[in-house]
């Protein structure tokens, strides 16, 4: 047990690191981060923050000395630093665990394996292997990378057989692919599920997510399905937690189709943007329960204070200055939740707000309403409620 005063390190400084070591700090933990840009949003409030690329061997033994456990924010740190890391230190979730769920291809086949509900998916490393896979599984399907896929990023939509399929694969950087039957969803679900090495384990409620341009948009919380899909739903996390014995968290996105059925999308092995939920709408929230799970401590309770609406806000909310803080904080319902990222892009995630009401559908109501007061005239197509 790494108890409360002992030093957790994390590599990667993004938003995930900054939730995480906040709840870490509360519970009295010392925060080290491994980044390589420096000002990062998890180094600002760490109590110690090393900039150098995740190669650097020098600077990785320094950090890894200095602390008493290792975990990570997110996956596409390189398998030879998390393995130097996992020699030395207890490391959450383990190397075996990421290396799983960093590919596309290992984390399809491990569904396959375990008999997870999937969409059917075939691997293609060359165009004759394109043509002879969209030939089997149809279209519409997509075409994801293997690696470093996020938000969508790397990925080619595929509606119909008489796309070129010549100039996709020759326009597709990557030299491995996973081909995806396109599933026809009702709703895209997640669930993330907690696990600790004496092999206890918890799920957060099931939360209903909206992607605008493939980048989550909102997260409602409890997610409006039946209790017997929110059940399939939670069993299909935990089976998925213990068969990859993960010590820490795992998220699983799935899909709800239209005729009830379940379909798991991806895993994420770490606190997951469909959880900032629970950093308002739960008693234990997701990054505490993080922390808590790969300190091997008992888990916290995952209850639902009120139904919770998660808005993700983009850089795009900059276009026009500075966001209307003060009247969205006019709501005393609203809780606001800035990463500390100096530059606002389109498509960045610069930080996210929670509404809670009783009642759900007005949280929905008000969610909508101040996500066009922050993001000022979306157009249609981004609305995630036309
Ligand atoms: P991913 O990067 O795999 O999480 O994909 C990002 C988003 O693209 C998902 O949340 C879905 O909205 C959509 N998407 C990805 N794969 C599929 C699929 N096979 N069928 C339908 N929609 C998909």
């Amino acid at each position: 047990m790494i108890i409360p005063g002992k030093t957790i390190g994390i590599f990667g400084g993004g938003q995930l690191g900054r939730m995480t070591g906040i709840a870490a700090r509360k519970m009295g933990y010392t925060i080290h981060i491994f980044e390589p840009s420096p000002n990062c949003p998890a180094g600002q409030i760490a109590d110690r923050e090393i900039n150098a690329p995740y190669e650097d061997k020098e600077a990785l033994k320094d950090f890894i000395q200095n602390v008493d456990i290792l975990t990570y924010e997110f996956e596409n740190i390189p398998s030879s630093t998390i393995e130097f890391a996992a020699k030395h230190r207890p490391l959450h979730p383990s190397s075996k665990v990421l290396y799983t769920c960093q590919n596309r291809e290992r984390e399809k086949i491990f569904l396959r394996t375990n008999n997870i509900p999937h969409a059917p998916f075939e691997i293609v490393t060359s165009l004759e292997e394109l043509e002879a896979a969209v030939a089997k599984i149809g279209t519409p399907c997509v075409l994801k990378t293997a690696d470093f896929g996020y938000d969508g990023k790397g990925q080619i939509k595929l509606s119909s057989s008489d796309n070129n399929l010549g100039n996709i694969w020759s326009q597709f950087s990557a030299p491995k692919a996973v081909l995806e039957k396109w599933v026809q969803f009702d709703l895209e679900l997640s669930v993330i599920c907690a696990r600790n090495e004496r092999g206890e384990s918890c799920t957060f409620p099931v939360a209903e997510n909206i992607h605008t341009h493939h980048i989550l948009d909102l997260s409602i919380a409890p997610g409006r399905i039946s209790e017997k899909t929110a059940k399939e739903a939670e069993t299909l996390a935990l089976q998925i937690a213990n068969q990859l014995e993960v010590v820490g968290l795992i998220a699983v996105e799935m899909f709800l189709t239209s005729d009830g059925n379940i379909v798991v999308n991806e895993l994420a092995p770490r606190p997951h943007n469909s959880g900032h939920y629970t950093f308002d709408g739960c008693i234990t929230n997701q990054f505490e329960q993080h922390i808590r799970s790969i300190c091997n401590l008992p888990l916290g309770s995952t209850d639902l204070l009120k139904p919770t609406v998660m808005v993700n806000i983009l850089g795009d909310a900059w276009q026009n200055g500075e966001p209307a803080w003060a009247k969205l904080l006019q709501d005393p319902k609203v809780k606001l939740h800035l990463y500390g990222k100096a530059q606002a892009r389109p498509g960045r995630k610069m930080g996210h707000f929670c509404v809670m009401d009783k009642d759900l559908e007005t949280a929905i109501g008000k969610a909508t309403e101040y996500r066009n007061l922050v993001t000022p005239k979306p157009s249609e197509e981004t609305l995630p409620f036309p």
